[in-house]
């Protein structure tokens, strides 16, 4: 307060406008009145120039928020969204969003994914979804507008998915493109030899039956979507803040639960966030939480006392969510299938797609269970693409065999290892923790959609658009797993 008042009076504004007197005393009186107190106050508080001594609490979180989301990620930023989109009347929800990383060095939404986007899903809900994000994408500068700020070019690539299929799984292609095209999704069925006169250079063999989006599927700049929601919850009202959700403060009652069981019930009424490179936190009381943090989401419910309970039951049932780390390389081969390449998901599970113009390409494939590799860093093991993705890749486009590799990176995969399908919507016994995670390899894809999704079920009690019933935390105690066959 006592800096504001200093900061107003002697602004540069008002000097340099040349305001002769203050309070009847001259401009230099006045000017060696200020230096004399500037003088008096670095004598109280020594070392650097005393603007900068004072106490700054910018930082840190407002003391009390509607909705608490854990995670800036696509997910988070998402749901910010659209709970501020939905919103009765403007500002009436406070929006606060947290996250430990600001620029984004671990999360997979950020430039680490591949940016894939595709209609070629088996169950109903993930065509919805991704037909969702596409008209959102188509229109996203109507979406995201922001008075005067450039648009969001999310450099959107139309070239389509194929996905290639082995005598084994054809007939399994076949019912799901039945699906999505009751979904309203474009797609076709292919021969090998249909394949062969589309896409010259795939070699067919093994491949007994191909599927290919002709419309809404590429891929696109994760960074730039990203970027344009930040920009626009910004405007919005929604709030920032760089630290760690480290501990939940709740309170429970017991309730009798269907077959008469004695069930506890939680509520979080604060939150602790550890403010960044520091040991101070800040307590933040709320009313809802959303758990948005990707590949460490299972870690944020734990926290909340989720799982904490007898094995078996509702209470001890986790949020199974945990990061995976996956490897995506670069490689450059100017005799390459060229620009015509659309997203390729091999009978193998290697996939690839091209990136940019210049004969680059990049692609992987998910591990098996036996070869997870330690998630405790994000190091590239090179081995990996030498073993299982080059001999896949150079099987299938020949022209691949004289490939040579540019980079690598590593992401996580917030990992779902129940049924690696996400989860959306209220935990039944931590009361206010809603959940935007565990997507796997497709959440970036079908984040516009949750976000809508879930501030749907916070601000109406009930999913709207699109239900997502199916994929609520409670399967995991029902052991009703989801069946979804197009996960990468
Ligand atoms: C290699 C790779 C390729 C992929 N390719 C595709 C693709 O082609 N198409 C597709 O649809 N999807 C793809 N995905 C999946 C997709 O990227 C993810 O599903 C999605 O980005 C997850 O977004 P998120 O917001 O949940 O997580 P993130 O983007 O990881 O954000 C979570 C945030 O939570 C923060 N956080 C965590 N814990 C705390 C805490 N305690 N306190 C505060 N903040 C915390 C983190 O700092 C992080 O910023 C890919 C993923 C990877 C790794």
């Amino acid at each position: 307060m006592f800096r504001r008042v200093l900061q107003l009076g002697l602004g540069p504004g008002l000097l340099t406008r040349g305001l002769s007197t203050r309070r009847g005393v001259s401009t230099l009186d006045w000017d060696a009145k200020v230096s004399e107190f500037k003088k008096k106050i670095e004598c109280i508080l020594p070392g650097k120039p005393w603007e900068t001594q004072l106490y700054d609490t910018s930082h840190l979180p407002p003391e009390q928020s509607d909705v608490v989301i854990i995670g800036g990620g696509i997910f988070g930023l998402s749901v910010a969204f659209w709970l501020k989109k939905l919103e009765k009347k403007q500002d009436a929800i406070r929006v606060l969003v947290v996250d430990q990383d600001h620029t984004y060095s671990q999360a997979s939404s950020a430039g680490l994914s591949v940016g894939g986007i595709w209609q070629q899903f088996s169950m109903p809900e993930n065509v919805r979804l991704s037909l969702f994000s596409v008209e959102f994408l188509r229109n996203i500068n109507e979406y995201l507008a922001v008075v005067d700020a450039p648009p969001v070019d999310l450099r959107f690539n139309p070239s389509g998915c194929l996905l290639l299929a082995s005598e084994k799984d054809a007939a399994a292609l076949e019912n799901n493109v039945k699906i999505q095209r009751q979904e309203g999704a474009k797609v076709c069925l292919m021969s090998p030899e249909q394949l062969q006169n589309k896409f010259p250079w795939v070699n067919t063999e093994g491949v007994a039956l191909a599927s290919y989006g002709m419309e809404n599927e590429g891929w696109f700049d994760a960074w730039s979507l990203l970027q344009g929601l930040r920009r626009k919850v910004r405007s919005m009202g929604v709030l920032f803040c760089q630290g760690e959700v480290t501990r939940f403060i709740t309170s429970s009652s017991c309730v009798e639960g269907p077959n008469g069981e004695e069930m506890v019930l939680k509520r979080i009424h604060k939150l602790h966030v550890k403010m960044d490179k520091s040991l101070e936190y800040q307590p933040v009381e709320c009313a809802i939480v959303i758990n948005a943090a990707g590949a460490w989401s299972g870690h944020i419910a734990k926290l909340a006392g989720i799982g904490k309970g007898p094995p078996g039951t509702l209470q001890g049932t986790k949020l199974p969510v945990e990061p995976r780390k996956r490897y995506v390389y670069l490689w450059h081969c100017p005799q390459g299938p060229g620009l015509e390449t659309p997203l390729v998901a091999d009978t193998s599970g290697v996939y690839f797609r091209r990136e940019g113009l210049g004969s680059n390409y990049l692609g992987g494939c998910s591990p098996t269970e036996e070869e997870e590799p330690d998630p405790a860093n994000l190091e590239v093991d090179h081995d990996f693409f030498q073993n299982k993705v080059w001999p896949h890749l150079a099987q299938r486009v020949p022209a691949f065999q004289t490939l040579k590799v540019q980079s690598a990176w590593a992401g996580y995969y917030d990992y779902n290892t129940f049924d690696q399908n996400g989860v959306v919507g209220p935990h039944p016994l931590v009361v206010n923790m809603y959940f935007a995670t565990g997507f796997s390899g497709h959440g970036l894809q079908h984040a516009l959609g949750v976000g809508r999704a879930v501030a749907e079920v916070v601000l109406e009690g009930e999913f709207k658009t699109i239900n997502m019933s199916p994929f609520l935390f409670t399967r995991f105690y029902l052991e009703d797993k989801l069946q979804e066959y197009n996960i990468l």
